[in-house]
Formats: structure tokens, sequence, C-alpha cells
């Protein structure tokens, strides 16, 4: 892959600096997404040296891109799958399925097909109706029983939605043994964007005590999946992820002998991975305020302000150092289309270059073409390379 892949600038060059956003927008256009391979293998690198013998599944779904599975799988990097388009994604990636579980809690009867055809042999379920499915896959899938706990804390509480109570654990267990289907670990999400590590904590503690009560009932559980919900900075710097997963590795330590842990990290890899480049298309002074019509927006890149509640930093490249309350507005004809009300920016012109930092998670993912305004192009950049993203198989 590296050896075809055109070079687009010099190697030394930081594909985030200004030098590089106008090279590859003038050989690319606008809207783009860079993402810089380096950034992801430094980002996987410190979480997984942050928690060691913990095996790292990347949750595909904050970036879904062929280019940026190929340079995790060369990582070491195992994968966290939930759709039948993931499964057909890391297939064409060419990764091994022994390095992939599938975790979506609520799964069609070809989802867990697809999944098993593809060679992928674990999933997560959270209900009886669930655990029934797998009768008919008995002696092929392992699952993984997903405890919730709330996390008001978390920007996006993803244990209202899915996870069973922790009470229900040991019912679930029973029933898959009826069904002679074979229980591997628990699994939880405690939410992304975790503020701090106390929910992981809490609820490595009380999976710990689960899995101690189920090996009383001589049934010893091997896997316990601790999520994603790992923090990326934006507007507002988090806690550094080693401090983040110190006190994780601590109740991790704790564990009964035997069980093995896991995580499915997604926002901290690839957030910090990526920018997003636009340009002004048109502008106006409306009141006291000027007005800048981007060539992506709430419908595209910028999806993540609304639907992961995300504030990215937003800066211009025109080099102008007077700045003036401003409003930066997407291309689409949707009112709601609007970036930020209030920004401070020098005065744009048409044709100039605005940059959103920390970019890489849950936007181009959630972009749609509304109003047939594309989504942006994808350039994963590794020293100065673009690697093939294309997705032929
Ligand atoms: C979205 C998701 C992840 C990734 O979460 P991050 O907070 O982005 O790390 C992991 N696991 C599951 C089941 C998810 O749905």
């Amino acid at each position: 892959m590296l050896e075809n892949s055109p070079t687009v600038f010099d190697p030394s060059w930081d594909p985030f600096a200004p030098d590089a956003i106008h090279r590859l927008a003038q050989l690319y256009g606008s809207p783009l997404l860079i993402v810089d391979a380096e950034r992801l293998r430094e980002r996987y690198r410190r979480l997984a040296d942050a928690l060691p013998g913990v095996q790292l599944h990347f949750a595909l779904k904050p970036l879904p891109h062929r280019a940026v599975v190929e340079v995790l799988r060369d990582e070491g990097a195992s994968f966290d799958l939930a759709t039948n388009g993931e499964v057909d994604l890391v297939r064409r990636a060419k990764v091994a399925p022994e390095r992939c579980i599938h975790t979506h809690p609520i799964k069609r009867d070809g989802d867990i097909r697809t999944a098993l055809a593809a060679g992928v042999d674990t999933f997560v379920v959270d209900n009886p109706d669930e655990v029934r499915k797998f009768a008919k896959y008995r002696g092929q899938a392992g699952l993984l029983i997903r405890v919730a706990f709330r996390n008001p804390g978390a920007v996006c509480d993803l244990s209202r939605k899915f996870g069973c109570d922790p009470g229900e654990v040991e019912d679930l267990i029973g029933l898959a043994a009826s069904l002679d289907v074979r229980v591997r670990g628990l699994s939880f999400h405690v939410g992304s964007q975790a503020p701090d590590p106390a929910m992981h904590v809490e609820a490595i503690e009380a999976c710990a005590g689960l899995i101690a009560r189920s090996a009383a009932n001589d049934l010893a559980l091997e896997i316990l999946d601790i999520g994603g919900g790992f923090p990326a900075d934006y507007r507002e710097p988090m806690m550094p992820i080693e401090r983040f997963c110190a006190p994780i590795r601590a109740a991790l330590a704790a564990l009964p002998y035997g069980v093995r842990a896991i995580a499915e990290p997604g926002r901290t890899i690839v957030a910090p991975s990526a920018i997003g480049v636009s340009t002004v298309m048109g502008r106006a002074k409306r009141g006291d305020r000027w007005w800048y019509y981007l060539d992506d927006g709430l419908y595209g890149s910028y999806s993540g302000r609304l639907y992961d509640h995300a504030n990215y930093p937003i800066e211009a490249l025109n080099g102008g150092t007077q700045r003036v309350p401003s409003v930066l507005a997407g291309p689409t004809c949707d009112s709601i289309d609007v970036i930020e009300e209030d920004i401070a920016l020098p005065l744009l012109a048409i044709g100039d270059r605005v940059v959103g930092r920390s970019m890489g998670a849950y936007t181009w993912a959630s972009a749609s073409d509304f109003n047939f305004f594309p989504k942006a192009t994808v350039l994963v950049v590794d020293r100065g390379r673009l690697l093939d993203g294309s997705d032929e198989a």
C-alpha cells in the first residue's frame, strides 16, 4: 500500500500545518477531512501503553475508513464491529476475523450470520430474546453480556439505550446455559467522552463481583470488556489519557484470576488525529456581523456539533489577527445549518480556508449529503504520502 501511494508533500511536514493544508486543498479540493497516520499511531500507542495487557478493539463507528483500519491493524489493534458494513470494511482491510468482536446488543439473524460467515464469533447481548437468537448457533458463537451502569456525567450516556441491569446478569447466564450457548464474559460502555475514570472503575468493580458470583455458580467467565468512553480534547482539555487510565489499571489488577480485559476505544484514538478543512463559499454582513458560508456544515463533518455535542476548536488560515464576532454557517439551504453563532474570526474573503481541529470522531461518520452537498473527502496522510482509502474490494 505504502509503496504505491503518491507523495503529496515533504515527509517532514506536519499534515495539520497551513502549508500542508493548502497543498492538499489545491490538489483535492474542499471540503476535506485530513487524517494523520502518525497521530493515529501515537494515540493508539499511548492508550496501549496506559493499559498494558488490555487488548484494544478499535470501535469503527467514529471513523469507519479503510486506511484508518489498516494503519491501526498494522499497529496491532483489534476491532469492534457493530454492523454488516463494518464487518465488510474490516474484511476489505484484510483484518484477521479473530481480532474482531461484534458488539451491537440488538442484531437481526442476518447480522449474526454475516459476522459468523466472516469468522467473527464473539457477540454482545443484553436481554433474553437476544440470547435466544444464538440457540441455533450454539457451538459457533460466544457471548458477552452487556451490563448498564448509569452515567449522568458522560456527554453521551450509552447506558439508557443498551445494557441489562446488573441484577439480571445471573438469569441471562442461566438462560444461555439452558440453551447450551456459551457466555464468555461481561461488557459495559459507560458512555462516550467520560470526564473522569470514576464510572469505569465503578463498573469494573461491580463486574468483578458479578464474575466472582458466576464462578461460585460454576461458570468461569474469561473476558471483561470495559468498552469505550476514553476522552479526547476539544476546546476544553481533558485529563491526559495516562492519568485517566491509571485508576482503571488498578481496578483491573483486582479482577479474578484468569479474566482477561479488553476495551473498545474509538474517539480517543481518532478525534485528535484528523482536522476538517472547509472553504468560504460566500459571505454577507447581516446586522453588525459577518456571516461566512462554508462548503461544510452541520449536515456534513460538523454533524458532531449536534449529534456528539462536540465543540471543535475552529480557526481561519488567512493570517488575520484582528478578530471580531462572526457567524459560521454551513452550505445547505436549511436555517438550522449554522456551525457557530458567535465566533471570533479575522475578516475572511471568499475562498479562504477554515479549519476545525480534533474532528476525527463522529464527524464525517455521521455526515450526510443533504441538499447534495457532498461529504468531505477523507485523505489519510502518512509522512507526506497519501494512503489509499478507496473502498474498492
Ligand atoms: C461507540 C461505541 C464505542 C466507542 O466509544 P468511544 O467513546 O468513542 O470510545 C465502543 N463500544 C461500543 C459498543 C460503542 O457503541
